[in-house]
């Protein structure tokens, strides 16, 4: 969700037949509004004249053409539409991973002819708004709910900056895609109406809170009496969704914040103990004590998962037990399924009917890396099943991040704790007893 005062999130829709109807209304609300959407009726009709006016202005413009066609001709489109100068345009997701990369392609080339910094930021259509359950069916598509955030992974894969989205899939596309994905919402209503030719509608309130960044109105605005003032109220209503949205942040935590919640559940101990690999240690850590809270291991996973959402993995696994919650929680907060592997005579495998599609995108987490060894064996059990480990994460690396995997990593914490045989323990040699924790046995 980009920071930005609620009127430069208002995208008025200029559908009308003519470039002098969409200027006349364009001018009444210059400084009310952040962008103007030019579709297919004015463009049709006129051809670019109304986007390179507003351009030539200092206005935002939204081309919104929905491209859709092989990848050479979309290339060239795009750049013609960078080199027009507009800050967004649209093509469609169906068109494919190819032509939305020759798309990127082409309003980079135009930025760097231009020498302007930001390329046009290019958005992909997932499926259109006036398309319901019915309608998506009716084409081969499945539910909006599973067309969508589909599309809008292939999008985000393919590099394009966002999509257009209706109000009903916003939370959905903001789990899967992460908070830098820009969403676009049409469909918008500021008061019950007539639906007219969406069939998904909100209210701009409701859209900014389930995570838009941009909301596209059309008639609500330009066919008021006083499109200023129209739009106004609207900014007005979202800068208090807004407001509630900032004080209701989840904060990130330091590693320090989530050092003092390991240490407040007692999950990280300081003293001489015995591990369960027969080292020694002067620090312990249990990561089961905090994970025993489940709004715990929701905000710590779903920050991990925040360091390992660009990897594009569509399922995370981890060894049983102590990785299998934190795949669990990390898998919910990327919107992906979760597995966990097990050691069965002493080799780690996929049990209980999990399997992995051929080259399945795979994240293997754990609670705590020590030496790396069982996060290797789980990497190597996926691979055998078939899937590609893209990256590795813990909560805590107390390998102090020498544990090497050869792939990319992230740990909320990392500790450099040492670990001694026990014929060279220093803590032994000082008589300080050592404990073996997480035993029940007293003594
Ligand atoms: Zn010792």
């Amino acid at each position: 969700m980009t920071a930005m005062p609620a009127k430069e999130k208002i995208i008025v829709a200029l559908d009308v037949p003519s470039a002098e109807a969409a200027l006349q209304v364009a001018q009444k609300l210059h400084g009310h509004v952040g962008m103007f959407k030019v579709g297919s009726e004015v463009f049709t009709a006129e051809g670019p004249v109304t986007a390179r006016y507003l351009v030539a202005t200092g206005e935002q413009v939204f081309l919104d053409l929905k491209f859709h066609d092989i990848p050479n001709t979309v290339r060239a489109a795009a750049h013609q539409a960078g080199m027009m100068g507009v800050s967004l345009l649209t093509v469609h997701a169906s068109g494919g991973r190819k032509m939305m990369e020759a798309a990127m392609d082409g309003v980079r080339a135009a930025a760097k002819a231009r020498g302007v910094a930001r390329p046009t930021r290019v958005l992909a259509v997932t499926a259109l708004t006036s398309l319901g359950a019915e309608g998506l069916a009716e084409v081969g598509q499945g539910p909006p709910e599973v067309v969508v955030v589909r599309l809008a992974r292939l999008a985000q894969a393919a590099g394009v900056d966002g999509v257009v989205a209706s109000p009903r899939e916003i939370v959905a596309i903001r789990q899967a895609c992460g908070p830098n994905f820009l969403i676009v919402t049409p469909g918008i209503r500021p008061l019950a109406g007539t639906t007219d030719d969406q069939a998904r509608t909100a209210t701009p309130e409701s859209a900014i809170r389930a995570g838009a960044d941009f909301l596209v109105i059309g008639r609500p605005i330009t066919g008021a009496a006083d499109p200023a003032a129209a739009a106004d109220a609207i900014a007005a209503e979202m800068e208090k969704a807004l407001t509630v949205i900032l004080s209701q942040a989840q904060k990130t935590m330091t590693e320090n914040e989530i050092l003092d919640i390991f240490r407040k559940h007692s999950a990280l101990l300081e003293g001489h103990f015995v591990l369960s690999s027969g080292l020694h240690s002067d620090r312990y850590v249990q990561c089961a004590l905090v994970l025993q809270h489940p709004r715990l291991a929701e905000q710590l996973c779903s920050q991990l998962a925040d360091q390992l959402r660009h990897l594009g993995a569509a399922v995370v696994a981890a060894p049983a037990l102590g990785g299998v919650l934190v795949a669990h929680e990390v898998a919910r907060a990327l919107g992906v399924r979760a597995l966990f592997t097990e050691r069965q005579e002493g080799a780690m495998t996929l049990r209980r009917g999990f399997s992995l599609n051929p080259g399945e995108p795979t994240l293997v987490v754990e609670d705590v890396i020590t030496t790396g060894l069982s996060t290797r064996e789980t990497i190597q059990c996926v691979e055998q099943a078939g899937g590609k480990v893209v990256g590795a994460g813990a909560l805590i690396d107390r390998s102090g991040g020498a544990a090497d995997l050869g792939l990319p990593k992230a740990a909320l914490i990392t500790l450099k704790i040492q670990n001694y045989n026990p014929s060279e323990c220093p803590l032994c040699e000082a008589g300080i007893p050592a404990i073996k924790p997480g035993s029940r046995t007293k003594k």
